[in-house]
């Protein structure tokens, strides 16, 4: 199993003419490259529950996530190279088949525990699991571990050229690391990847450093909710591929690269801005779609 590559990083600049034409500038945090598996941002929010874990002596770590999650893969990888048992509990009821994602966390050893969507909701975690040799790991990394993790993100460029810091945003954990890294010379934008879910400003909120203001979550990029398209961001990942290089996922990376597209159109950033947009990874869940959806 591959280790984590943080050389692999690169920032790399989207030298399009729309953006030019508003004197702005756009590069990419390549944080996709460092791991085949453990996509982007997952390990940078992992990284210290698996240092508490062991700290702590436990030998399993125990998590939650969906069948395409990104964060049940990426735990199940981090978990093989750190040594660690690792079980997911998944949302929903077993399939007959597993998913892609699921099938790859268990070829890596991880144990995969279905419980149905209610108790799901409410945590419930099934009996079985309540050992005190297990270490949990909130949904999505969320809690300060991960905030604590994600805040490193920035040592991977020089932060210092950039004027505005953008992110897709899912449970908010990542966006909260970037902002307590931030200085104030930044402003940081989230995109949220969910619908109706105003609860993610206080989430945030509840994570980041008390005096930090410099930031904005919006709220118009879900596309239909989490894990929604529609043709018009399949089209947009495709020439978005062919001009950069760069491949996204339609869960996260194609809103906020559609995302800040669109806002750079609309004056949202004003003229000078550097702006550094985040590539958090997960590749992997574009698994999920029809072959021959993307060129990629
Ligand atoms: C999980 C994930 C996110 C969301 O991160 P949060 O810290 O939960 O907001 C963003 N991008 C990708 C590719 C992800 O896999």
């Amino acid at each position: 199993m591959n280790e984590i590559l943080y050389e692999n990083i690169s920032v790399d600049d989207l030298t399009f003419d729309e953006f030019n034409e508003k004197n702005i500038r756009v590069s990419v945090l390549r944080l996709d490259k460092i791991h085949p598996l453990i996509s982007g941002n997952k390990w940078f929010k992992l990284r210290f529950y698996l240092d508490e874990a062991r700290k702590q002596g436990k030998k399993s770590i125990v998590t939650f996530g969906g069948a395409w999650s990104n964060h049940i893969l990426a735990t199940a990888a981090a978990c093989r190279i750190e040594k660690f048992f690792s079980i997911g509990i998944i949302r929903g009821e077993a399939p007959t088949t597993l998913s892609l994602t699921l099938e790859k966390a268990k070829e890596l050893g991880m144990q995969l525990t279905f419980i149905n969507r209610d108790e799901y909701k409410q945590k419930n975690i099934p009996p079985q699991l309540q050992a005190s040799e297990h270490f949990f790991i909130p949904e999505g990394g969320y809690g300060d571990p991960g905030v604590k993790g994600a805040s490193t993100i920035l040592d991977h460029c020089n932060k210092e050229e950039f004027s505005h810091i953008c992110c897709a945003v899912g449970t908010g954990t990542m966006l909260a690391g970037l902002i307590n890294a931030s200085s104030s010379n930044h402003f940081i934008t989230g995109i949220s990847v969910l619908k109706n879910n105003p609860e993610i400003d206080s989430n945030v909120r509840l994570l980041v450093n008390a005096n930090k203001k410099n930031y904005e979550i919006i709220h118009d990029y879900h596309f239909g909710g989490y894990a929604k398209y529609k043709p018009e961001l399949i089209s947009f990942m495709n020439s978005y591929y062919s001009r950069s290089n760069i491949p996204s996922d339609f869960v996260y990376t194609a809103k906020l690269f559609f995302a800040i597209a669109d806002l750079i159109q609309k004056n949202y950033f004003s003229s000078g801005s550097r702006i550094l947009i985040v590539h958090s990874g997960g590749l992997q869940g574009n698994d999920s779609l029809e072959k021959g959806t993307l060129i990629f």
